[in-house]
């Protein structure tokens, strides 16, 4: 049966970019890889604002590209975890296993650390790393990432951004708002399977790169750092094997966000998260985020005041659309997340909100059928 995927990742898949991974498999030297690796690092540094950091592509994910920054940090460093939820407590959670010194600002669920706390916090601390998250994926709550680096800057040596629920649908200009490490992951905005973590790290933060950083082996970003630069240059290097298909369609992800144009896209992914906050508020439910400042491009948090989420994620999966449970443990199975991000279109806002209004009625949840819709086509008709 058909069905939209309305997720938080990994997301729907554009027919192009599936069917750039629809070939024979290639050789790690050979010039299709090769070549797809250079453009899709070339990509990176323009989706994500870097043109003069080093970009990396590496497996795994988020997850990896996360726990890959302990490259960057020596025993005994002092870190400040700045968490707005599940995914900002993760690094917490992977600052644990090394010799580091953690602190965390944390808020609660929907809403977001206040920049001058964290300026507070880091003038009155020597700390190395700061950690942000620029849309907490777990509430759909945008971090102002340009506004606290402005207060911090002077004061921590490395500033570090999770941007996998923000890069490529958010606007991310990480090198002009001095942000030394930004990341992502390929199955969120850039539309892509799941499988690579992508990393831009400024010239700075790379020469902190050394025999004493703390990562590993495999996530140690001295062993990729030449195959990256190599690749980019268009020659083959090798450190560890690399996921081909899932390279090969990136490259095309990257040149299809570079036909479209990176603002267009930024554009898209804001009117579409736009229509349907509008029709959910409209249809008589709320919001998770707090502050409408902090609504991100990406994803929607919305509460559910009867009826149990699973329920509803069941009912709107049979009814043809997909979406993500809420994962904030306060809010257990009391809200739903409507991903919008990647390929999405005014189309499936519409179909979306329609899908939902009517879902929730049969459920019993309170809502006005009929009012979600017409709010979603009143906005999207003055914007279109
Ligand atoms: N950070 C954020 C903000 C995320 O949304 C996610 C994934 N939902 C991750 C990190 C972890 O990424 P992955 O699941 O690809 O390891």
């Amino acid at each position: 049966d058909r069905r939209v995927l309305m997720h938080v990742g990994p997301v729907e898949i554009e027919l192009d970019v599936l069917l750039a991974g629809v070939r024979e498999n290639v050789g790690f030297t050979s010039k299709e890889f090769v070549h797809a690796m250079s453009s899709a690092l070339k990509g990176l540094r323009k989706v994500m604002g870097t043109p003069h950091y080093q970009p990396f592509i590496i497996p795994g994910g988020g997850t990896s590209a996360m726990e890959s920054v302990t490259s960057l940090l020596k025993k005994g460093e002092k870190v400040l975890v700045v968490s707005n939820g599940v995914f900002g407590d993760r690094w917490i959670n992977i600052f644990k296993r090394y010799p580091v010194q953690v602190d965390s600002l944390k808020a609660g669920a929907g809403d977001y650390v206040k920049p001058e706390r964290v300026e507070q916090a880091v003038k009155s601390n020597q700390y190395t790393a700061v950690t942000l998250t620029h849309v907490e994926t777990s509430t759909g709550v945008r971090e102002p990432i340009k506004e606290v680096v402005e207060r911090i800057r002077d004061n921590v040596e490395l500033v570090v951004v999770d941007g996998v629920a923000s890069v490529a649908g958010e606007e991310t200009r990480a090198e002009e708002w001095k942000v030394d490490v930004i990341l992502t992951a390929s199955q969120k905005a850039l539309g892509c399977p799941p499988g690579a973590g992508l990393l831009a790290i400024s010239p700075d933060a790379l020469s902190r790169i050394s025999e004493e950083s703390l990562s590993g082996y495999y996530l140690h970003l001295g062993n990729w750092l030449n195959v990256m630069r190599a690749l980019e240059e268009g020659k083959a290097s090798y450190f560890a094997t690399l996921p081909v298909h899932l390279i090969l369609m990136l490259a095309r992800a990257f040149a299809l966000v570079e036909e479209e144009g990176l603002e267009n896209r930024i554009k898209r992914h804001e009117m579409v998260a736009e229509a349907i906050r509008r029709g959910v508020e409209a249809m008589g439910l709320e919001i998770v985020a707090r502050d409408p400042s902090s609504y991100s491009n990406t994803v929607t948090g919305v509460k559910l005041s009867k009826v149990p989420a699973s329920d509803v994620l069941n009912a709107m999966a049979d009814a043809g659309i997909e979406l993500a449970p809420g994962v904030h443990p306060d809010l257990a199975n009391k809200y739903i997340r409507i991903g919008h991000m990647g390929w999405i279109t005014p189309n499936d806002a519409i179909a979306t909100v329609a899908t939902l209004e009517r879902t929730l009625n049969s459920l019993g949840e309170s809502v006005k059928v009929g009012e979600g819709v017409r709010a979603t086509q009143e906005y999207l008709s003055s914007r279109l």
